[in-house]
């Protein structure tokens, strides 16, 4: 059994989480089952994924590309989704193309090309979502709001994608209540763009700190990181 400082096991943290997620849904009118809980796996080993894989944990995120091939080519379950939800740099797409099955970070339409472009003819279309710099900070990855629409129009065109939603991570160290605008900004961009792509529904945004906010203003998929595996681990720089 994994334990970490607070002495909780990584099934015992999967169960609090999962119970926090049941009440902000209960507090907002909403179902438990509209919001997907994503277990952030990154920094941690194989076999933290396999206890949280044992417990019923199907989703997994990761951010650093060696890390998670590492992981998704020692993994002897081929029932898992992994997401990739870190930078992606464009020499990076091929790897990601092939093994993932979402990608919350794609922020431009060079990138959309290449991970269309590369994407293995015998796998669905890969899942992406367009992360936006919803709090418009310099320096950040995303698209700014005024640039969505065109992305997604450009996006929406590529064979071997399927949009499916928009993701976020508001500035860090914000107000409660200015996070909150964000996340509310990004549930009025993802309904107005429904209404002209019935295929964008999804919206990635809350993570351990911020959950119960994010799940308030709409959020359909949670990052949890910390709250499930504890504090990360340092990585090789190499990775
Ligand atoms: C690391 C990470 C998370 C998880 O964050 P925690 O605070 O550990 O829950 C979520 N989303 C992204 C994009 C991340 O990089």
């Amino acid at each position: 059994m994994t334990s970490y400082a607070t002495q909780q096991t990584i099934p015992q943290a999967l169960i609090r989480t999962q119970q926090r997620i049941n009440e902000a849904c209960q507090a907002s009118s909403r179902l438990t089952h509209d919001v997907m809980l994503l277990a952030v796996s990154k920094t941690k080993p194989l076999s933290a994924v396999i206890e949280a894989y044992n417990h019923g944990q199907r989703h997994f995120g990761e951010n650093y590309l060696q890390d998670a091939l590492e992981k998704i080519e020692g993994c002897p379950h081929d029932d898992i989704e992994w997401h990739f939800i870190g930078a992606i740099q464009s020499n990076k797409t091929k790897s990601i193309a092939a093994q993932f099955d979402w990608v919350h970070t794609l922020d431009r339409d060079k990138i959309a090309r290449r991970l269309s472009q590369h994407r293995p003819s015998h796998l669905p279309p890969l899942k992406v979502l367009i992360q936006v710099n919803i709090s418009n900070e310099s320096n950040k990855n995303g698209v700014p709001l005024k640039q969505l629409e065109e992305l997604v129009d450009q996006v929406s065109q590529l064979p071997n994608l399927l949009l499916c939603g928009l993701m976020c991570i508001p500035a860090a160290g914000q107000t409660e209540s200015s996070q909150h605008h964000a996340f509310n900004k990004m549930a009025a961009a993802r309904d107005q763009l429904n209404h002209a792509y019935p295929q964008i529904k999804q919206l990635s945004m809350g993570m351990s700190g911020d959950l119960t906010s994010a799940i308030a203003c709409g959020s359909t998929i949670v990052r949890i990181g910390t709250d499930i595996f504890g504090a990360r681990n340092t990585l090789n720089p190499e990775l």
